[in-house]
């Protein structure tokens, strides 16, 4: 029989991140291909978890969320960033960040519209713009050189936006580039979104992971941005809890109220037990976080350190735990440039498992030469995969 699967989704029957897990599992290969934390998080946090289990905590929570919940993002996004957010009508907790914006674009997205969003982009991205029938217009994050930041160009940005544009998903700290929006990037996309009135979906979920002074600013926090801005996060990146899916839409209530109208369809509420134990971890685990991040940072220096002694030309990322190494220069003359295959094969080269980045691109040529390493794992992990690319890589007979 043939596929019964709706043409749109076609393109997106299997994750990148699931087939490369299997890769590893299968053949033993060290996995620092999807970017899961092989730690746990704060010890409090998990035993309000296990304790809510233990005493009834095991019903359908209230849509929006659980109010001490709503109302320690609500705290937490003024602390950490001074956004403003009523836990009443501006914030709604949902099955990770994933649903949240897949919840957005079915909310906001008519179909024919348009939705730009920085290129390479997460997977979830292009299947929820097609399941919402709307149009992905990418606008490309680009290296000035081999190993520079990715960074965005605001006449491109400008020139993607025609009329049939909706809305803008932005994701910062950028996952898989490592790139930090900078001011006048930010500047760029606030200038833009309120000259063409257009509603911008920020993906803020590495929010708390940026390195050697790069700093976050929530877009949402611009002049003339906050109206129509929804801010979307959630605990898996900032509390080692990629598992437990609890995420945040935040913004005006007319958007949230949007937001929780298509969410309520698609899952209605989610993780009652481990909605106390978020809203402990965003209101006393500051602390652990600020550890966390200064722990990856020392990865992400062992784990480029490494990867360029292995011949690989590397982008520092600025933020997230992922790293851009440029392969190119590992390839065995006349091999051919296919940073899938190169994947596929790198188990047998070294015994890791990376993630090829052409899959983050609408055109997957663009990214054919980058692959992504992941460094949230323990430092004799990322010693291991280190000590393994060093061994020589070319060719996959070698
Ligand atoms: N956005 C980005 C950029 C991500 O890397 C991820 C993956 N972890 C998500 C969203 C999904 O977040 P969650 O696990 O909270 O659904
Ligand atoms: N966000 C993680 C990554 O980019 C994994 C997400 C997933 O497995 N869907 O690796």
């Amino acid at each position: 029989m043939s596929s019964p699967l709706v043409q749109r989704l076609r393109p997106f029957t299997e994750t990148i991140f699931a087939e490369m897990s299997a890769l590893a599992s299968r053949t033993g290969a060290i996995n620092l291909g999807q970017g899961f934390p092989d730690t746990d998080g704060p010890a409090a946090m998990l035993d309000i978890a296990r304790m809510s289990i233990a005493t009834g905590v095991n019903q359908y929570p209230p849509g929006p969320g659980i109010p001490a919940l709503r109302q320690a993002i609500s705290a937490s996004r003024a602390a950490d960033h001074g956004q403003q957010f009523d836990p009443d009508t501006d914030v709604l907790v949902t099955t990770g960040a994933t649903e949240a914006i897949a919840a957005a674009m079915l909310a906001f997205v008519e179909p024919g519209d348009e939705v730009i969003a920085l290129e390479p982009f997460y997977d979830s991205y292009q299947a929820c713009i097609a399941m919402a029938q709307g149009v992905l217009r990418p606008v490309r994050l680009r290296q000035a050189e081999p190993g520079g930041r990715f960074a965005l160009d605001p006449a491109e940005l400008a020139a993607a936006v025609g009329p049939r544009t909706k809305l803008l998903l932005i994701n910062s700290p950028h996952n898989p580039t490592g790139t930090v929006l900078e001011a006048a990037e930010l500047q760029a996309i606030a200038t833009l979104a309120i000259e063409r009135d257009l509603i911008v979906v920020t993906d803020e979920v590495y929010e708390h992971l940026t390195y050697s002074g790069a700093v976050h600013t929530p877009l949402g926090t611009l002049p003339g941005m906050a109206e129509r801005t929804v801010t979307i996060s959630s605990a898996g990146k900032s509390f080692n809890v990629t598992g437990w899916k609890i995420g945040w839409a935040c913004g005006p209530a007319p958007l949230v109220a949007a937001v929780r109208a298509a969410k309520q369809f698609l899952t209605y509420v989610s993780g009652a037990p481990f909605q106390p134990a978020v809203a402990h971890a965003l209101m006393h685990e500051q602390q652990w976080v600020a550890n966390l991040r200064s722990e990856l940072e020392s990865r992400r220096d062992l784990l480029c350190a490494g990867l360029s002694r292995a011949g690989f030309v590397v982008t520092r990322p600025q933020g997230t735990y992922f790293v851009v190494a440029d392969f190119r220069p590992l390839l065995a003359p006349g091999e051919q440039l296919d940073g899938t295959a190169f994947c596929w094969s790198l188990p047998d080269r070294c015994g890791v498992v990376a993630v090829p980045q052409q899959v983050f691109y609408a055109d997957q040529s663009a990214g054919a030469h980058l692959i992504r390493f992941a460094f949230c794992k323990q430092v004799a992990v990322i010693d291991a995969a280190v000590a393994n690319l060093s061994r020589p890589v070319e060719g996959s007979q070698a």
